[in-house]
């Protein structure tokens, strides 16, 4: 048996609503979370000091492409239409296998070093069984907690159901480690009915969650409305984005138990329409956070409860306060990956995925007063000082290999002529 006591932290927990407890300690028995208190007995275990320390449950993602961290800052100024045919149309077909493992790779190890400890990666890439192999593969290297959906590329045929069971008999069948299985099918905002009845049969029989794409304007007005009335609306679902959903979608989506993931900071850049955790919140739907693509935005969750904080004020519905981000960011997003009995908050019996911060750190001095507000407004990763998945501290500082490896891949990937870094991208210098 594996003990450990995390001694002395300044505890947050957020379940069920953010509380601050000074001066505790967690026990963790087999990378579980076994008792929370005060001088908790110690004997026979391995002591973490947490003194000055922070002690959060590790932030849970509800929505990245993963693939795409070589691409990082390159659709900084793309609305989403220039996304999608820059990142998705000319970039994505060029990627091979070993870059969609260095992608997956680095992203993931990205997060982690944030404290994001649970990833809901979007994988959208999946041109050849070797590009779904190496997503999974390069996600069980990391360390990191995920849940990986299997998508078909945007702008191609849609999964091919045979693939989608190979992945699962060759990886998923049986095994209950980090790395879980999802779909993430294109849905019925971006594929006809008939396509969207198949790949729901197909999740429907491996028990897979399915992770939905709704687009914003004209695509389908009332895609949630198409769902259900065909029987394919229920709470096995998280739709991604939806922010010109109106009311009556949003309260089928409510009814039916289903969750919503969104993404403030892209939706805010690129365009998608006003911030919707206000009506979210109003509607009493389960909402998670998600970073969605480093093309465009920071990869860390501090600066996505940050967005998320900011833009929720321009929004119908109650405003957000900083503890409703920090839920959204942790028990919420659990919720929201049908997780809630497993991660995101310090509650005895669930998993021991813990993130510790720095408080002497200088932009968190004298932050003590109201924790949750400091963490919410100016924490960033480089405060965090460990962190742990199911009570095992991973890895924060990447192998130095890897900046080569990503370096090469985003030269293959965007042809050598699109500036990787630093500077602005220019539409069409990518070949055709
Ligand atoms: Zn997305």
């Amino acid at each position: 048996m594996q003990r450990l006591v995390i001694r002395n932290g300044l505890l947050i927990d957020t379940e069920p609503e953010p509380v601050v407890r000074p001066g505790h300690d967690i026990l963790v028995v087999d990378g579980r979370i076994a008792a929370v208190g005060p001088d908790l007995p110690a004997a026979g275990a391995t002591v973490l000091d947490a003194t000055d320390r922070i002690v959060l449950p590790g932030f849970v993602d509800t929505h990245r492409h993963t693939w795409q961290t070589a691409l990082r800052g390159i659709a900084a100024d793309a609305d989403l239409g220039e996304y999608l045919d820059l990142v998705l149309g000319r970039i994505a077909p060029r990627y091979r296998p070993s870059d969609v493992y260095t992608g997956t790779l680095v992203g993931a190890l990205e997060a982690l070093a944030s404290g994001i400890t649970t990833l809901q990666d979007f994988s959208h890439v999946q041109y050849s069984a070797g590009h779904a192999d190496a997503a999974v593969s390069a996600l069980r290297a990391s360390g990191i907690r995920a849940v990986f959906a299997y998508g078909a590329p945007v702008f191609g045929p849609g999964p091919d159901q045979y693939e989608i069971r190979r992945v699962f008999r060759e990886h998923f069948a049986g095994s209950a480690g980090l790395v879980t299985m999802a779909l993430a099918p294109s849905g019925p905002s971006y594929s006809p009915m008939a396509a969207v009845r198949r790949d729901w049969a197909v999740a429907t029989a491996l028990g897979l969650r399915m992770y939905v794409h709704i687009g914003s304007g004209p695509v389908a007005t009332r895609p949630i409305g198409e769902l259900r009335g065909s029987g394919l609306l229920d709470a096995n679902i998280t739709f991604v984005h939806g922010n010109s959903l109106p009311d009556g979608e949003l309260a089928l989506i409510a009814e039916a138990g289903a969750a919503v993931s969104i993404a403030p900071a892209v939706e805010a850049t690129m365009g998608h329409g006003a911030p919707m955790v206000g009506r979210l919140r109003g509607h009493g739907i389960t909402t998670g956070l998600g970073v969605d693509v480093v093309t465009t935005v920071a990869g860390d969750m501090f600066s996505l409860m940050r967005a998320t904080l900011l833009t929720g004020r321009f929004g119908d519905g109650p405003r957000p306060t900083a503890a409703d981000v920090l839920r959204l960011a942790t028990v919420d997003g659990a919720a929201a990956l049908g997780l809630a009995d497993q991660v995101g908050s310090l509650r005895v019996g669930k998993q021991a995925d813990l993130v510790l911060l720095r408080t002497t750190d200088l932009n968190l001095l004298g932050g003590l007063a109201d924790p949750v507000g400091a963490v919410v407004t100016a924490a960033h990763p480089g405060n965090i000082d460990t962190v742990l998945v199911a009570g095992r501290p991973v890895g924060i500082a990447g192998p130095a290999d890897l900046a080569e490896a990503i370096a090469s891949s985003a030269a293959h990937v965007t042809d050598g002529t699109v500036p990787v870094c630093g500077t602005h991208f220019r539409p069409g210098l990518i070949r055709p």
